[in-house]
């Protein structure tokens, strides 16, 4: 069984945080990881990151959250107009 490399590492990233991955290439990410503290750093903050994105799409669902910034769009939109 072949090495993953740090690229396809990165490449395999999401489809390893969704599950997505086969369980051989799993194995192989997991392998990977054990040896290469940059990668295991790297997946670290893709969770990290997935996790703000996740609640920030969360904040944006809520109707009085999403009304504030559908009024900040416009307001840059205008500015922008004014500019113009
Ligand atoms: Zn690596």
């Amino acid at each position: 069984m072949e090495d993953l490399s740090c690229q396809e590492l990165v490449e395999l990233v999401t489809d390893y945080l969704e599950g997505a991955l086969p369980a051989e290439e799993r194995a192989r990410f997991d392998a990977h990881l054990a040896e290469c503290p940059g990668c295991d750093h790297y997946l670290e903050q893709m969770r990290a990151t997935i996790r703000l994105t996740a609640a920030t799409a969360d904040i944006e669902s809520r109707p009085e959250v999403s009304g504030l910034l559908e009024a900040f769009r416009d307001w840059k939109v205008r500015r922008g107009q004014d500019r113009s």
